[in-house]
């Protein structure tokens, strides 16, 4: 996925790793939903499928 402050792509999974410290994901149990940057440790809002969907088709067209 692309950071939404730094514009940089990073997988995912690495995004999840980086929020294993995250207080809100111990309250939670694995993860807060958000999906931390491993370059700028900007936390991004996790991608929903349908937002995937949109963009692979964009890609496409
Ligand atoms: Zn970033």
């Amino acid at each position: 996925m692309k950071c939404g402050f730094c514009g940089r792509e990073f997988p995912e999974e690495a995004g999840y790793q980086s929020c294993g410290t995250c207080p809100l994901a111990k309250l939670k149990g694995n993860s807060c939903g958000m999906v931390k940057c491993p370059y700028c440790g900007y936390e991004n809002p996790k991608e929903t499928g349908l937002v995937k969907k949109i963009r692979s088709l964009r890609r496409k067209a």
